[in-house]
């Protein structure tokens, strides 16, 4: 049996492309309201890949509306709000794991 983690380790590994959340879900066939709980799993597997030679690596959410970069975000997630325009158009991070 392969983990749900697994899955999206090895879905990571071999992308060419960061995916976000919900491309990671069409790919793994997890429903959509189901796709916020990855970020849960991408934070354990942050820390799983850690002297293992590999890597997950963020591309941050960007504001839509000014620009502002999440740059410092300490745990996987999409943030709600700009804290510089405070609008809700905030993209979703997307995850590629590298060696
Ligand atoms: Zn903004």
């Amino acid at each position: 049996m392969i983990t749900r983690r697994e899955r999206i380790i090895e879905l990571l590994s071999t992308t060419d492309v960061p995916l976000d959340v919900h491309q990671i879900a069409l790919a793994l066939g997890i429903e959509r309201s189901d796709a916020q709980s990855l970020y849960e799993d991408l934070e354990h597997i942050a820390k799983s890949l850690r002297g293992k030679g590999k890597v997950l690596l963020m591309i941050p959410p960007t504001c839509k509306s000014c620009g502002y970069v999440f740059r410092d975000l300490s745990k996987p997630k999409r943030p709600s709000k700009c804290p510089k325009c405070r609008s809700e158009r905030i993209t979703n991070p997307q995850f590629i794991i590298e060696k």
